[in-house]
């Protein structure tokens, strides 16, 4: 099916213009510059930014795909989890175009959505599959029975996400927001300069936190590390700092991941959200998976961070699953479990 999807859950305006796994266009709008300045997104700023992308955004994909609306089959769009005001926009423009154009509308789960990208590069999805969850707000283990019906959670942070573990410590270190492109270029250093704690990996955590994450001690114990530094007037070796964070961060993730495919008998994994862009995650998990056998399933960086081709491609696995189209006064959900793929 030619579908469009329609991203609007945090700073990026994104229209995706897929046709099954195929991919035609995908136009993203970020106002992560109106941002900057104050450290973190803005609900109400992120907001009246996808009021004023969505019709420019929309006209670039349809250009790009050269597509008319008219041919399309069906629009999905994010229904949560996200920011309330900046979902309420994109579900707003993805009702209005389904009743002017008497099209179906999907409301999709953009964090399935984050697993789904991989579809439009890699193709079908042998399953099961784990999907290391690695965003912003979310980290999570999945396992991916049917990528349009069944996802279920195998673990979760308890805390601070990774994304957000990467943001704080770019704080830190005084790179600017967001911070986990810096720190990944800033962390040229040695990875094992300093030894930061690996979360929930000691021996009593596995029992009841075997898939589970922990990053807040992490972020404290590097701030304490820089404060102690900076007390005694020393410079801040940046470039150690960033790759021992880092390597703390990657640790972890790749372990358990790996844990995961044991666990459940997958023999692919795949990574998605904004973090799946990081170098190092990306390079160790490719060591890791390789030695265990599993194969490694990465998007290009480009479609990890927040995009509409996601929505789109989510949408087209849900009409070829048979999905029913959501009904027109479907309401966004900020806190939207993973598992409720289809609203
Ligand atoms: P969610 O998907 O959980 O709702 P989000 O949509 O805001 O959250 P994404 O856009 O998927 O999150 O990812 C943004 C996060 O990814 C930010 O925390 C950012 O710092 C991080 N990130 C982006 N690129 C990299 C990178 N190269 N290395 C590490 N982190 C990165
Ligand atoms: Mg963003
Ligand atoms: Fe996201």
């Amino acid at each position: 099916p030619l579908v469009l999807g329609i991203e609007s859950s945090c700073d990026e305006t994104g229209i995706g213009i897929v046709r099954g796994t195929e991919l035609l266009a995908n136009e993203v709008a970020s106002s992560v510059e109106q941002h900057v300045r104050f450290g973190g997104v803005v609900p109400e700023v992120a907001s009246r930014a996808h009021l004023e992308a969505m019709v420019p955004t929309l006209r670039r994909a349809c250009a790009t795909a050269d597509v008319d609306l008219t041919e399309i089959d069906g629009i999905a769009v994010t229904a949560g989890p996200g920011l309330m005001g900046a979902l309420v926009v994109g579900l707003a423009a993805a009702k209005a175009l389904a009743v002017a154009l008497d099209k179906p509308l999907y409301g999709v789960n953009h964090l399935a959505g984050h697993v789904a990208v991989d579809l439009l590069e890699h193709g079908p999805l042998p399953t099961p599959c784990v999907a290391l969850l690695v965003s912003g707000g979310h980290t999570s283990l999945l396992e991916v029975d049917d990528i349009a019906t069944s996802i279920t959670e195998l673990g979760a942070t308890i805390d601070d996400a990774a994304g957000e573990a990467y943001d704080k410590v770019a704080r830190l270190l005084g790179l600017p927001y967001p911070g986990g492109p810096h720190i990944d270029r800033a962390a040229t250093g040695d990875p094992a300069a300093i030894a930061f704690p690996r979360g929930l990996t000691a021996p009593k955590d596995l029992v009841k936190h075997r898939f589970d994450f922990s990053f807040s001690g992490l972020k404290t114990a590097v701030a304490r590390w820089v404060e102690t530094r900076e007390r005694d007037g020393e410079a801040i070796p940046v470039a150690d700092v960033a790759a021992s964070f880092q390597e703390a961060v990657c640790d972890v993730l790749t372990g358990k991941a790996i844990d995961a495919c044991r666990a459940t008998g997958a023999e692919s994994l795949l990574i998605g959200g904004g973090v799946a862009a990081n170098g190092r995650l990306r390079t160790l998990l490719a060591e890791r998976a390789s030695a265990a056998g599993i194969a490694l399933r990465t998007p290009r960086p480009g479609l990890c961070t927040d995009n509409g081709a996601m929505i789109a491609v989510l949408g087209a696995e849900v009409i070829e699953a048979g999905g029913a189209p959501s009904a027109l006064d479907i309401g966004a959900d900020p806190s939207l479990p993973v598992g409720r793929i289809l609203v």
